[in-house]
Order: C-alpha cells, then sequence, then structure tokens
C-alpha cells in the first residue's frame, strides 16, 4: 500500500536526473539556431581531438578561407599533442573542453561523469593556462544528468551544443557534402559538429575534409564564420533579447 509513494519519488527523481538536462539542453540547442539565424553565422565545430594528421590537414583547410572554428578537446587527446593545443590557440581557434575520456553521463555512474568532466577542465587548463570559466564545455554524446549539469555550472563554464551533425563517424547514415551545405544553408546557418579524431583509413579523414570544404564554400554566399564564443558574445537584435 505504500508503493505509490516510492513510484512518484522514482519518477520525480527520474525527471530530475535524466529529463531536466535534456530538456535544458535541447532548449539550448535551439537558441543556438536562433542566434546564427540573426547573424547569418555558421560556427563549424570539432569534437573529441585533437589528432596529428586529421587536425593539421583542418587547419590548413581553415587557414586557406582565413575561418576560426572551436575545438572541443578530449583529454586523452591532448595527453600527447599538447603542443598541437597550443598551435590551435596560435592560429586563433578556441579549444573548450569535452571531458576526459567521454564518458556518457547517462549511461555511467554518476560519479564518473564528475570525474571525466573535472579531470578533462584541470587537463585544459593546465595546457592552455585559461580558467574553466573562460572556456566551453560541450557534453561527451550531447548528454548530461543533473549533477554533471550542476558541477559544469559551479565552474562558470559555458554549455554549448550544436544544431547541424556532419555525420563524419557514422557509417550507418551517409550526408554527402553538398547535402550538408545544403542543410546550413536552408536554415540560414548553424553549429556544425564534425569529429578530428584520429582515423587509420585516409578515406575517412578526407571525408572530414570534404565536408568541411563544402561547408566553408558557403563564405561566398554571404555567412559569416565564426567561434562559438563570439556567436554568443555578439550584441541580439532588440526583438530578440527575452530569448
Ligand atoms: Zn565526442
Amino acid at each position: 500500500m505504500h508503493l505509490l509513494p516510492i513510484l512518484y519519488a522514482v519518477l520525480g527523481a527520474a525527471v530530475a536526473y535524466w529529463i531536466l538536462p535534456w530538456l535544458w539542453l535541447r532548449d539550448r540547442k535551439r537558441q543556438l539556431l536562433v542566434r546564427c539565424r540573426e547573424q547569418r553565422a555558421i560556427a563549424v565545430t570539432f569534437d573529441d581531438g585533437p589528432s596529428r594528421e586529421l587536425t593539421s590537414a583542418i587547419t590548413a583547410e581553415l587557414a586557406a578561407a582565413e575561418v576560426p572554428a572551436s575545438f572541443f578537446l578530449l583529454g586523452v587527446s591532448v595527453q600527447d599533442h599538447e603542443d598541437i593545443v597550443r598551435d590551435l590557440l596560435d592560429q586563433g581557434h578556441q579549444v573548450g573542453c569535452h571531458g576526459e575520456g567521454h564518458v556518457h553521463h547517462w549511461k555511467s555512474p554518476p560519479w564518473a561523469g564528475l570525474v571525466d568532466t573535472y579531470r578533462g577542465l584541470r587537463r585544459l587548463e593546465r595546457v592552455t593556462g585559461l580558467p574553466a570559466a573562460a572556456m566551453q564545455f560541450r557534453p561527451p554524446f550531447g548528454k548530461l544528468n543533473l549533477l554533471s549539469l550542476l558541477f559544469v555550472w559551479w565552474h562558470r563554464t559555458p554549455i554549448v551544443m550544436w544544431t547541424h551533425d556532419g555525420h563524419d563517424t557514422r557509417t550507418d547514415r551517409d550526408l554527402t557534402p553538398a547535402e550538408l551545405a545544403d542543410g546550413l544553408r536552408a536554415t540560414g546557418g548553424g553549429v556544425l559538429l564534425l569529429h578530428d579524431f584520429h582515423r587509420h583509413i585516409e578515406d575517412e579523414r578526407a571525408q572530414v575534409v570534404n565536408k568541411l570544404q563544402a561547408v566553408l564554400a558557403l563564405r561566398h554566399e554571404g555567412f559569416r564564420f565564426v567561434r562559438l564564443r563570439d556567436l554568443l558574445a555578439a550584441p541580439r537584435p532588440p526583438a530578440s533579447r527575452t530569448l
């Protein structure tokens, strides 16, 4: 007879732990898209790197187009590539944190997400000399639980998502470079997610670069290419400031 209160308590805890962060992150995505449309802007972002070959191929494309990008780095990838992180900063790109070991905050014990976030932030602080509050954090798999959300907030580190998935890691759902550019054109801009972790197969590295090239060509259609922090720091049109 005491089962109902227990059931409500469990449901309430589940809503607080999983659903509230999910709803909040979903709203962040929506706001990103609004910001991109307002500014006719595209923010190209890369997760899970850096890596020796692919990151340098990407930065060569960005330099040729004179476009800055944002790199959300994994601590385990940074470990042997601290020189690349410093190069990214020297070249004017933004670096942010993507955790230490790409822990899924929904599928792991609560402490695992906290420890992973803490290690990722501390490592990046040490390598870049930037405090956590001056970086941005992108959740691995785009997922946070209530504890990890509060933990990142406590560090005053802005949390950022993406609006367009480049599908550069998926073999089950292909998206051509032209289709990717069409999608960004149709929405009036967006925050593009690509990945610069190491791939052994040259074709896999080439498809990331091909997709980047197709998107960079949109600068000839009047799209502005910005770092994520610049996108969010830009002044809003007066009518949009309630978002
Ligand atoms: Zn990732």
